[in-house]
């Protein structure tokens, strides 16, 4: 549980750097007053550097979309955990679904990159979810058990107060099909459950993401197990992403 209400918009390979600098131009410009919300946008690596510029200084954080476990090398492609640091990201995504399935990353690797995010100083928001598949052929609790499993094994007790997971079922992502209230309160206290099987000396921080909107986001953070949303789509529509942060201002806070 956080004191206050977590939103991170993923833009995926959304926004180039112009685009990206005039959406957050734009954001600030707009965007009332904070009082119960932390607001997070990963851009694209490309476009990181210029949306921290502008919104440095700004109630707004800036983090990316993956980082790699190590801090510099023979790593063709991938981005470094402390070059991030280094231009005021302050948290990465790690183990997207689209990385998962797209980019064959393993919940091994994953976990890796998380400890190296913390290692560096930034929040690693740790994505998981099942398939459609593995939803209604009953394993989602053995798939998010084995995805949290090595996290689990990276991260300290004096660590877990800098994780947020995202619970992010891959058949709600980008597809209009938000999982039923019933579904993310009973998953997302199945992960609190494994969570507070750790003994960890914080509680976790517990997102959901997919096909979150102004329309159905009210009823989703009412929820006393969700902590805020990982959201993709609507985070790049400038009236949707301020009326998804007008929402959770107006939401109270549990617990
Ligand atoms: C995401 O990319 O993490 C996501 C949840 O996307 P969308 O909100 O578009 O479903």
């Amino acid at each position: 549980m956080r004191s206050k209400h977590l939103l991170i918009g993923n833009w995926k390979m959304n926004l180039g750097p112009a685009q990206a600098v005039s959406f957050a131009e734009n954001l600030l410009s707009q965007i009332k007053p904070l009082a119960q919300t932390d607001v997070w946008v990963a851009p694209p690596t490309v476009s990181l550097c210029d949306t921290a510029r502008v919104l440095n200084g700004s109630p707004l954080a800036v983090g990316a979309q993956n980082v790699h476990w190590a801090s510099a090398g023979a790593f063709t492609g991938e981005t470094s955990p402390a070059f991030l640091s280094e231009i005021g990201a302050r948290f990465s995504l790690v183990g997207h679904s689209e990385r998962r399935t797209l980019f064959g990353e393993t919940s091994a690797t994953v976990a890796q990159r998380a400890k190296a995010a913390l290692d560096a100083g930034l929040t690693p928001v740790v994505c998981i979810g099942e398939t459609e598949h593995e939803r209604v052929t009953g394993v989602t609790e053995r798939v998010l058990e084995e995805q949290l499993a090595p996290i689990f094994e990276q991260v300290s007790s004096a660590e877990s107060a800098r994780v947020v997971l995202a619970y992010e079922p891959v058949w709600a992502i980008g597809t209009g099909r938000v999982a039923s209230l019933a579904e993310i309160q009973s998953t997302h206290a199945f992960i609190l459950s494994l969570w507070a099987s750790q003994r960890y000396a914080h509680e976790a921080v517990v997102l959901y993401g997919g096909s979150v909107n102004p329309q159905n986001f009210a009823d989703i953070l009412a929820l006393k197990e969700v902590d805020g949303a990982l959201v993709g789509g609507a985070s790049i529509k400038l009236d949707q992403w301020l009326q998804l942060i007008q929402i959770a201002e107006q939401t109270p806070l549990i617990g």
